[in-house]
C-alpha cells in the first residue's frame, strides 16, 4: 500500500469537477519534458476512458525523444496552432495544469491559461506553487508529476482506467525526472509504483531505450565536442561550465533535445559539485544547472540566472549576449562559492 498524502478536499472537488466536464484540456510546461508529456498523456488516456473529450495543448514542441510514447501524435501544439489553443481554452469545461507551478511557465500559453473561465486543477511537484488553480495538488517532495498522478488516480478510484498506454507514460515521467531513477529516487514508494505500472504491461525496456539511449550521428558528435573542447572545471570552486554558441550549435545541426543531458555529465567528474551549461538560443541565453548533494541550484538560478526548479536540477534564462552570460559566471565564481557553502 502506498501512503495517503493527498488531502481529501482536494480530491473531492477535483472528483466533482471531473464528473461536471465534458471538455477538458490538459496542459503542461515550456520546452516539455518526459515528466510533462508522460503526465499529459496519462491523463488524457485516463479520462479519454470515462467518455470525456480530452485534449493535450503544449506551450511548444517537446523533445523528439518522447515522440514514441503512446498518444503523442495527438498532442497539440500551441505555438503551431495558436487560433485552435485559443479555441479549446475557451470552450474547456476544466484545465488540468501538469508538472508546473506558475502561469508564467507556461510560456506562449500564460494569457490564455490566465484568461480561461473554466475552473483550473493543478497537479505539480515544483517547490513554491503561485496560487492561481481553483485546486492546487502540490507535492514538491514527490520525484516527478507522474508520480503523483498516479497517486491521484488512485485516489480518484480509477486505477483500473489506467491500462497499459497510461501505464507507459506515467513510467516515462518518472524514469526521466529521476534519470532512470538514479537521483531523486530514494522514496521506496516508488517502486510500488513501479511494479504496479510493469504489472500494467509498461514496457520499461523500450522506454529506457527510446528516452535515454537513442541519438542521432549529430547530436552525438555535439555532445562529444561539447565535453572534449568546450568543458571548463573550476576545480577550486567544485563547479563544471559548458558554453555552446549558436554557430556551435548549427555545425552539428543541432535539434531541440540534442543537448539533454549533458549539463549532467560534468558531475561525473570528482569534486565537481554543480555544473552549469549555456546554450544561445535566438533571442536568449537558456541557462541549465545541476548539482550533487544538497547544492541548491535553484537558489543559484534564481539568483543569478532570472529562473528557479529544483535542488539538483534548475534552470534559467539571460537576454545578454553568451560572452557576457558567461563571463559574469566566471566572474562570480567566487561569490557563489561562498554564498552557498554551507551546503555541502
Ligand atoms: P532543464 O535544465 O532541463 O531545462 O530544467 C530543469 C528544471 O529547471 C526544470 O524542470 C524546471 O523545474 C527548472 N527550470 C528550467 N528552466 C527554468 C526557467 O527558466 N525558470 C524556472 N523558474 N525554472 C526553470
Ligand atoms: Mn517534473
Amino acid at each position: 500500500m502506498i501512503s495517503r498524502i493527498i488531502d481529501e478536499n482536494s480530491i473531492h472537488r477535483l472528483k466533482t469537477y471531473l464528473d461536471d466536464a465534458e471538455k477538458i484540456v490538459v496542459t503542461c510546461h515550456v520546452a516539455p519534458d518526459g515528466d510533462a508529456i508522460g503526465s499529459s498523456l496519462a491523463a488524457m488516456h485516463v479520462f479519454s476512458a470515462l467518455g470525456k473529450d480530452v485534449k493535450i495543448v503544449t506551450p511548444d514542441a517537446f523533445l523528439s525523444n518522447l515522440r514514441t510514447l503512446p498518444g503523442a501524435k495527438e498532442i497539440i501544439d500551441g505555438t503551431k496552432y495558436p487560433e485552435f489553443a485559443a479555441q479549446l481554452f475557451a470552450e474547456a469545461d476544466l484545465i488540468i495544469c501538469l508538472d508546473f507551478n506558475e502561469p508564467r511557465r507556461a510560456g506562449r500559453l500564460q494569457e490564455l491559461l490566465t484568461s480561461a473561465t473554466a475552473p483550473k486543477v493543478l497537479i505539480d511537484h515544483h517547490l513554491d506553487p503561485s496560487d492561481f488553480a481553483d485546486v492546487t495538488i502540490s507535492h514538491p517532495d514527490l520525484c516527478s508529476t507522474c508520480f503523483l498522478l498516479f497517486r491521484v488516480l488512485c485516489r480518484l478510484e480509477l486505477f483500473n482506467f489506467i491500462d497499459r498506454n497510461a501505464a507507459e507514460c506515467l513510467l516515462a515521467g518518472m524514469m526521466t525526472d529521476t534519470g532512470n531513477f538514479s537521483y531523486n529516487a530514494s522514496d521506496p514508494e516508488i517502486y510500488i509504483v513501479v511494479a504496479e505500472l510493469l504489472k500494467k504491461n509498461a514496457d520499461k525496456e523500450r522506454l529506457y531505450r527510446d528516452l535515454f539511449n537513442t541519438f542521432s550521428l549529430n547530436c552525438m558528435r555535439l555532445n562529444s565536442y561539447a565535453i572534449l573542447k568546450k568543458l571548463e572545471v573550476f576545480r577550486e570552486y567544485g563547479a563544471a561550465l559548458i558554453v555552446l554558441s549558436r554557430e556551435e550549435l548549427n555545425r552539428f545541426h543541432y535539434t531541440k533535445g540534442d543537448t539533454e543531458g549533458l549539463v549532467n555529465r560534468p558531475l561525473s567528474i570528482p569534486g565537481v559539485k554543480f555544473s552549469i551549461f549555456m546554450r544561445e538560443e535566438t533571442d536568449m541565453v537558456k541557462v541549465s544547472a545541476r548539482s550533487v548533494g544538497s547544492f541548491p541550484v535553484n537558489l543559484l538560478c534564481s539568483d543569478y540566472f532570472n529562473g528557479g526548479g529544483h535542488l539538483n536540477a534548475a534552470g534559467g534564462e539571460l537576454t545578454c549576449s553568451l560572452e557576457e552570460a558567461a563571463d559574469s559566471f566566471r566572474t562570480n565564481l567566487k561569490e557563489i562559492a561562498r554564498k552557498y557553502s554551507q551546503y555541502k
